[in-house]
């Protein structure tokens, strides 16, 4: 199961994610915390990322690109994996699509997480306070002025992936304003769906 998780900052990709690796098996790919690594361990792509992720902007299509296809021919990824916050732009959803063609592989659907933008903030501040309280670093990018700027981005750049693949038959939607739960609830309906159709395409 090949599947994109596509919503603002703040709409509980991640949180979803890791409960899906769970169900599923599959590993989740978050270019946000691969390239947080990278800044961590001070790599070149690291060093290049640090200042452009701290201003809520977008790491270039090229590193980011190139990143993610290293990654999904590591051999966890073999019965398929969850992109969190890749794609997010144009580009990088015709790169998402030439990977998979390359290797005979397609997507299954695509999740727009549906939020209120202005619940959003109080999601990425809470996020922070929630790190800060359990001792854990808190992320340079969660407060309200960068967030500003993320979310910025995520309309100019990143919203038009929604009619891009809902012109290609693959966007579901989720209310992503429904608690954590039922979030994780609407998913699996979506994927048992989605599963279903492709038993049926096949026979
Ligand atoms: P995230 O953890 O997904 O919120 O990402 C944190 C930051 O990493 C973003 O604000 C960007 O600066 C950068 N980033 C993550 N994924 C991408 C991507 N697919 N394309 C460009 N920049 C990205």
């Amino acid at each position: 199961m090949r599947l994109i998780l596509l919503g603002p900052p703040g709409a509980g990709k991640g949180t979803q994610a890791q409960r899906l690796v769970e169900t599923h098996g599959i590993p989740q790919l978050s270019t946000g915390d691969m390239l947080r690594a990278a800044v961590k361990a001070g790599t070149d792509v690291g060093k290049r990322a640090k200042a452009v992720m701290d201003a809520g902007e977008l790491v270039s299509d090229a590193i980011v690109n190139a990143i993610v296809a290293e990654r999904i021919d590591e051999p966890d990824c073999a019965k398929g994996f969850i992109l969190d916050g890749y794609p997010r732009t144009l580009v990088q959803a015709d790169a998402v699509a030439k990977l998979l063609a390359e290797r005979g592989l397609d997507l299954d659907v695509v999740i727009e997480f549906v939020v209120d933008d202005k619940a959003m903030v109080d999601r990425i501040i809470n996020r922070a306070e929630q790190a800060k309280a359990a001792g854990q670093p808190v992320r340079k990018d969660d407060n309200a002025e960068v967030f500003d700027e993320r979310l910025r981005e995520y309309y100019k750049k990143t919203a038009p992936l929604i009619g891009y693949y809902y012109a290609k038959g693959k966007l579901k939607g989720v209310d992503g304003m429904a608690d954590i739960e039922s979030v994780t609830q609407q998913i699996e309906a979506l994927l048992a769906k989605t599963a279903r159709k492709k038993v049926t395409a096949d026979s």
